[in-house]
């Protein structure tokens, strides 16, 4: 498995690419990190990995706090609902 460093290099120009560069949640630009589905001493392959939403602090607390289950079904839906073509 690659490591979260490399990936997360790897993350970021993706998702500046996509456009992505603010919370996907609030719309905030405080302290942006990636969130897993899982926690990370979990995740065993690099798709999973690369598997992340942009949160900052804030709502990256608020879905870990919701524990393992409602953190990932909270993550998938804010993947599932992304809109990664230019809006114009
Ligand atoms: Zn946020």
């Amino acid at each position: 498995m690659k490591t979260w460093a490399y990936t997360r290099s790897l993350l970021k120009k993706q998702f500046a690419g996509m456009g992505v560069t603010r919370c996907e949640v609030c719309s905030g630009t405080f302290a942006l990190g990636f969130a897993h589905r899982y926690k990370r001493r979990f995740i065993q392959t690099d798709a999973e990995l690369r598997t992340v939403a942009l949160l900052c602090v804030k709502c990256h607390e608020t879905i870990e706090f919701k524990g393992h289950d409602l953190m990932k079904a909270a993550i998938d839906k804010i993947i599932s609902n992304r809109i990664t073509e230019p809006m114009w």
